[in-house]
């Protein structure tokens, strides 16, 4: 058996593997890096991303994480010239609350203790405070997030919205990149520094004095031998760790989006990532509502579903197509090649969007030809925090359970590996986003008792 030797191997060419094997690779010591994966890289979870960016979260652990995430996304789009196509037009988080108080607790609880200075809040007659989204330049966006209780700033700035919705938060630190882009920019980096990938699925895992690791390729079986090892393999973190006889507290779920091409321009090309943070129950007509009940399969559809349906214009102001998603499926399956579609999601999440959008309705039962339906593992703790740091075999690191912000979060993980491998001091929060939470009892029942994980 053929074997190659490094400093570093990572296990997983994800956008989480490919950002721990750059900054590794950028770091101090400039570790001789190798990544492993028997796929292309980008083409697992990290090809179903949305590619969305945001600084909303329950808890301001996440906020600073993404925050630091947010700070390398700018530096790569600053350096690159902006090849990753980073725009900053923020989300809107519309709803029907009149007196949204417990959104604005969770606001205030997020930012932490500045939370409340980071909040504009714009009430009947305000408008003239208000500065809308009109350009996607993330230089000149602001920050903070804008409360809009006017009738005449929501019609105006949010002109296919539903009349009903009363109040729009609009959180500014967000929007969307190319992960694809920011992937190959950061692998072109990595092999100027002399990384390297070797196609292959890692089987074995001895460790003795180094690590050596039985790598089954298309064609050869080789060794690959390193002293530390990155566990970043996405949907199969918890198997990568079961060869290290270890476990890990995560699950998979599976998710899916559509995106199509909008060819009635019923969404504005300007309108921020637009989610309905309330809940509801289908738009079927009655003789669809009572098949659907009739059937024990599909009789889940006319119940009420949660919040969190979104719908963004993809592609630019030039562009036509939009994307919706919905994560509703709350039910873990192990990862499978073979993704469990759902054939009536495309008409699902086009009825639940249409509630926020109504001009969505001219889609019912015909929508474009032009269709992607795409999906992919959302990797979680039951808490939706995700797993950066050492794990307890002496050497091997984990970088994983990202959930639904692995894109936005990449830089940020990548960067926190680079520290723990280094034996440096990682920032305040990385610590509660490492295992060693487990042992905080405290954080944890807050953490689960809150209600609120912030999965979108
Ligand atoms: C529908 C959907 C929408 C999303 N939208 C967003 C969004 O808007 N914004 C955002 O920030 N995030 C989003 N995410 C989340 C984001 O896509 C993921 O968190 C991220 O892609 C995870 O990257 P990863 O590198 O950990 O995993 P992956 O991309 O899955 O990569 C893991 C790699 O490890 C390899 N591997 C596994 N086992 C082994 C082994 N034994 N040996 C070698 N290699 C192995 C796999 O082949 C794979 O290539 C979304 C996810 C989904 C599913």
């Amino acid at each position: 058996m053929k074997t190659q030797t490094a400093d570093v191997a990572v296990i997983g060419a994800g956008i989480v593997g490919i950002a721990c094997a750059c900054y590794l690779a950028r770091s101090a010591r400039a570790p001789r890096v190798v990544m492993i994966d028997p796929l292309a890289p980008m083409s697992l979870t990290s090809a179903a991303s949305g590619e969305n960016y945001r600084n909303w979260w329950p808890h301001p652990v996440m906020t600073a994480f993404t925050d630091y995430s947010t700070d390398l996304m700018e530096r790569i789009a600053r350096d690159s010239d902006n090849q990753i196509h980073m725009t900053r037009r923020g989300y809107a988080l519309a709803t029907r609350q009149v007196d949204p108080d417990g959104l604005l607790r969770q606001l205030r609880d997020g930012y932490g203790a500045d939370g409340a200075s980071r909040i504009r809040m714009h009430g009947k007659g305000t408008s003239a405070q208000y500065r809308p989204a009109l350009s996607a330049d993330w230089r000149t966006a602001p920050d903070g997030v804008d409360v809009i209780q006017d009738r005449a700033t929501i019609d105006a700035h949010f002109p296919t919205f539903a009349r009903d919705i009363a109040t729009i938060l609009h959180i500014r630190r967000a929007g969307d990149i190319s992960g694809q882009q920011m992937g190959s920019l950061m692998l072109r980096d990595l092999r100027e520094r002399g990384g390297r990938v070797v196609p292959g699925r890692v089987v074995e895992v001895a460790c003795d004095k180094r690590f050596a690791l039985t790598v089954r390729g298309q064609d050869e079986v080789v060794s690959v031998t390193a002293d530390i090892l990155v566990n970043a393999a996405g949907p199969y973190i918890g198997q990568v760790a079961g060869l290290l006889g270890e476990s890990l507290p995560v699950s998979t779920v599976f998710q899916q989006k559509i995106a199509f091409e909008d060819v009635r321009a019923v969404i504005d090309r300007r309108m921020p990532f637009s989610i309905d943070l309330d809940a509801q129950t289908i738009d079927w007509t009655d003789q669809e509502r009572a098949l659907l009940a009739d059937d024990p399969d599909t009789t889940w559809l006319t119940r009420p579903m949660p919040g969190g349906i979104h719908c963004r214009p993809e592609g630019g102001e030039q562009g036509r197509w939009i994307k919706l998603g919905w994560a509703f499926n709350t039910t873990p399956s192990e990862p499978s090649e073979d993704l469990p579609y759902l054939r009536t999601f495309p008409e699902i999440v086009l009825r639940g969007a249409s509630r926020l959008n109504p001009g969505l309705k001219a889609y019912y039962d015909r929508l474009p030809s032009r269709l992607s339906h795409y999906g992919g593992y959302y990797t979680m703790t039951r808490e939706n925090w995700p797993l950066i740091g050492p794990m307890k075999t002496p050497g091997a690191f984990v970088a994983g359970a990202l959930s639904g912000f692995g894109t936005m979060a990449a830089c940020a993980t990548g960067a926190l590996i680079a520290t723990w491998v280094g034996g440096e001091t990682p920032p305040d929060f990385a610590l509660a986003l490492s295992r060693a939470r487990y042992t905080d009892e405290a954080l944890m029942t807050a953490l689960l008792e809150s209600g609120n994980t912030g999965v979108l």
